[in-house]
């Protein structure tokens, strides 16, 4: 059984009682953590987990919603592990995401030693990387910053014939299709809804829509669409969000709360 837990959905400044997107994928021995925004030690800790489980972390990309708990989830492997007979997990992130995670440490607790995690610098034009023999992470380039590449990814369970989109950030780009193509589950992000107030159009250079992401989910086959990284502003009325999303999607499309998980 594979898992999916969403320990936060909100956007880069989350409506109040939300936290920063975030998920945990869990596969056999594999636990993969998607992002690792400011509150990340919290989120964990909500769902009984710790940086102890981890096994593996996924940086999308470096802005402040997604990397700023790198340091403080570094701080723990630096004083909690150092009792425990546990792994520090491999971190895969794209070469100019690791530029900036690098300085975070470095900046946050640099006179503490680095603790002994297995860096992985991911090539910015897409790459798979096998993290066990029967699990391959597929990575793509996003549309999101001028500045700070974003990677969006599919995880690849080769003996389940299964497969988990993730869009991170994104602009509408054809390389969701690649990322989501026959995936039993797309988490999307869908920063506004073209229903929403006019200044909602101006997202549309950097985030989808909810339309966006039933277009995408119908043209690529996904299974079920999850809507993420939803602007504070729709706080309470994500039921909108989903129903624009099914103008486009005909499979079941829902927006999870942090702490929710999926299994598949
Ligand atoms: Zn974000």
């Amino acid at each position: 059984m594979t898992t999916v837990t969403f320990l936060g959905v909100g956007a880069a400044l989350p409506a109040p009682g939300e936290t920063n997107s975030a998920y945990l994928i869990e596969s056999g021995d594999v636990r993969l953590l998607f992002d690792c925004g400011p509150a990340i030690l919290q989120q964990l800790a909500a769902v009984g987990k710790s940086p102890g489980d981890i096994t593996h972390v996924f940086f999308s990309h470096s802005h402040g919603d997604h990397a700023l708990g790198w340091p403080m989830f570094l701080l723990w492997w630096s004083i909690e592990s150092r009792a425990r007979t546990v792994t520090p997990p491999v971190v895969l992130a794209s070469v100019s995401t690791w530029s900036h995670l690098r300085l975070l440490w470095e900046h946050s607790y640099g006179e503490l030693p680095t603790p002994a995690f297995t860096p992985i610098e991911l090539n910015e034009s897409g790459s798979a990387v096998e993290l066990t023999n029967t699990i391959t992470l597929h990575t793509y380039p996003m549309v999101h910053s001028s500045r700070f590449h974003t990677l969006g990814a599919r995880f690849v369970e080769r003996q389940q014939g299964r497969s988990i989109g993730f869009t991170a950030d994104t602009a509408r780009c054809d390389n969701i299709l690649l990322l989501a193509r026959d995936v039993e589950l797309l988490v999307h992000e869908a920063r506004y809804a073209v229903s929403g107030p006019p200044e909602s159009a101006a997202q549309a250079k950097y985030h989808c829509s909810a339309q966006d992401a039933g277009e995408f989910a119908q043209a690529a086959g996904a299974k079920q669409l999850a809507l993420v990284h939803i602007g504070a502003e729709y706080q309470g009325r994500h039921a909108d969000l989903i129903a624009e999303a099914k103008t486009r999607f005909t499979g079941p499309v829902f927006a999870p709360r942090g702490g929710d998980a999926v299994r598949l």
